[in-house]
């Protein structure tokens, strides 16, 4: 699967299924986006750039690479971790399909579906597992 930035020059190559979906509502991802990241995962060795020029910028924990022309964030790393967080925004339409929502406890507005909240992560990232309303 390939996907672009908003202005075409970049395109990123992205081989096999996504390992987990989310919405990351952290201060990092809400600072550098305006809003909550729409994060799919997958192992970073199948995550490239296959054409253009990026840049990579760091406001608080996460690295994030991005168009060096138009600045559309494609995706971020996940510090400590060998997986890639790609811009769900960023997929074919239909194929963003989170299954939680992570750091709730940023959120600056309710989030209201039928996922579950987590406070801060999962107990399998490390988390307290904690759920919220
Ligand atoms: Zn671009
Ligand atoms: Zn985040």
């Amino acid at each position: 699967m390939r996907i672009q930035c908003s202005c075409g020059a970049v395109q990123v190559e992205i081989s096999g299924a996504a390992i987990l979906q989310y919405v990351c509502h952290c201060d990092d991802c809400q600072s550098v986006h305006g809003k909550a990241y729409c994060c799919s995962l997958y192992p970073a060795q199948n995550v490239g750039v296959s054409s253009g020029e990026t840049a990579v910028f760091t406001l608080k924990t996460s690295p994030r690479t991005r168009c060096k022309q138009c600045g559309t964030f494609l995706f971020a790393e996940v510090p400590g971790q060998p997986v890639r967080g790609v811009n769900g925004d960023l997929l074919p339409h239909g194929l963003f399909e989170p299954q939680f929502h992570i750091q709730c406890r940023y959120a600056t507005a309710p989030v209201q579906d039928h996922l579950p909240h987590y406070r801060d992560l999962p107990a399998r990232f490390g988390g307290s597992d904690e759920v919220i309303e």
